[in-house]
């Protein structure tokens, strides 16, 4: 392969090339967040006077004193700009995680406080340091972002004092701006976004984002394809003014399925953005969860990418990427930011989330919140009890048997085949 080098001041090299490789337990220095560490990474529109161009600095020890373990890790960017705007925070720091990743032997996965970073033993003994994560955010975003970025700080944070604190900060953002979108319903707009950017390996991919549908990453909110449509307007997230709607309870409209039809190479006619049945969206491979009919309870279950173990289906999640992804539609299956799961327009052509009857118990901690309040709106307030997982149910005799003792909701539902 030949590989397109950016000239950064660091000590290894810097390629969209290195955007996929993994650093492996066998080869890691150090690595930070998932279950290991606390980690996060932030970014936020300061004045022009409190942020110093270029400034990066390493707050606690640097990655030396530990090898094959975890530290805690705060990244926090603090950028200025004559043009700033609010909005274009998201998706400034959403471009940590592809900056990041493409340094050879630096591996990045995640957003927000939920971040996977691994550092390679090969970087180390090249000498690349926690600084040099400064280095690369700061030169890219001047980069990419020139016309609203003018200066750009970064600390790096190691203690896990520091780090907990801050991210005490962050978090209090992180919550404002899902809070913002939480109002807007699908009505409520007039226009919804595309997004291309997987169609460099789904070729005929097209995610459409609306404010009660998210894209299937998990990374792109409506307020964020909105915001970088404004940044970037040839881009690859573009309004589309919905017109005549074919169909409201699949959640069709003409001018979607026109677009679709376009730049899906003519391979995909029409999209329900609220059926999982029929012409559900297609997937390119990154989604976040599988949703997927299981006839036998008259239901769905849903699994995250991160479970690992087996599903009632018998198929784990990866089985199941396989038949899903690539760019095509497949009734029955559908790939979701998790988001999704608990928003009013979820699989709502369907009855919406009391077909729900299996998700990973992680999954479900991870959306315990946001699925409390949705039960209660249902008037289902103890649902969520209802919903199986892996420690009581594994295979479909025992997932029946389970909902059957719950009186689970989906059993009384009309069918759904
Ligand atoms: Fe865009 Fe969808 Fe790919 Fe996310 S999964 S980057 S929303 S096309
Ligand atoms: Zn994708």
């Amino acid at each position: 392969i030949k590989i397109q080098v950016t000239h950064l001041p660091i000590p290894v090299l810097y390629s969209p090339a290195f955007e996929g490789e993994r650093v492996r337990k066998e080869n890691l220095k150090v690595e930070f967040g998932s279950k290991y560490s606390s980690a996060f990474e932030y970014l936020a529109y300061r004045s022009m006077e409190e942020v110093a161009d270029g400034r990066v600095e390493v707050m606690g020890p640097d990655i030396d004193a530990v090898t094959g373990k975890a530290m805690p890790l705060g990244i926090w960017v603090d950028v200025a700009a004559r043009q700033a705007n609010k909005d274009f925070e998201p998706i400034l720091e959403r471009q940590i995680h592809r900056y990041l990743n493409e340094a050879q032997g630096v591996m990045h996965m995640g957003q927000r406080d939920m971040i996977w970073v691994r550092i390679s033993r090969e970087a180390f003994e090249k000498g690349f340091r926690l600084k040099h994560f400064g280095t690369i955010i700061h030169a890219m975003l001047h980069k990419e972002f020139g016309a609203i970025v003018d200066k750009v700080q970064v600390r790096l944070m190691t203690r896990q004092e520091d780090v907990a604190q801050a991210l005490k900060a962050a978090a209090g953002v992180y919550e404002a701006r899902d809070e913002r979108l939480r109002g807007m319903t699908d009505e409520s707009v007039d226009t919804f976004y595309s997004c291309a950017l997987c169609q460099s390996f789904a070729p005929n991919h097209i995610c459409i984002i609306t404010p009660e549908r998210l894209g299937l990453c998990g990374a792109y909110s409506w307020l964020d394809a909105k915001a970088a449509y404004e940044i970037q307007p040839t881009g690859g997230n573009q309004p589309i003014v919905k017109g005549v709607c074919l169909e409201p309870n699949l959640g069709q409209w003409r001018n979607i399925n026109e677009f679709i039809l376009e730049k899906s190479n003519r391979t995909i006619p029409e999209v329900s953005m609220y059926s999982l049945l029929v012409s559900p969206q297609s997937s390119c491979g990154c989604f976040e969860c599988i949703v997927a009919l299981v006839p036998e309870a008259n239901g769905v279950m849903a699994v995250n990418r991160d479970y690992a173990g087996m599903t009632p289906l018998g198929m784990t999640f990866t089985q199941m990427a396989g038949s899903v992804g690539g760019g095509i539609q497949t009734p029955g299956f559908i790939g979701v930011g998790k988001l999704y799961l608990t928003s009013r327009k979820f699989i709502s052509a369907e009855g919406g989330l009391p077909r729900l009857v299996w998700m990973p118990r992680d999954l479900k901690e991870a959306l315990r919140n946001r699925l409390v309040e949705r039960c209660r709106e249902l008037d289902l307030p103890d649902f969520i009890e209802k919903i199986a997982d892996e420690t009581n149910a594994q295979t479909i005799e025992e997932l029946l048997e389970f909902l059957k003792a719950k009186a689970h909701p989906a059993l009384d539902m009309p069918p759904l085949l």
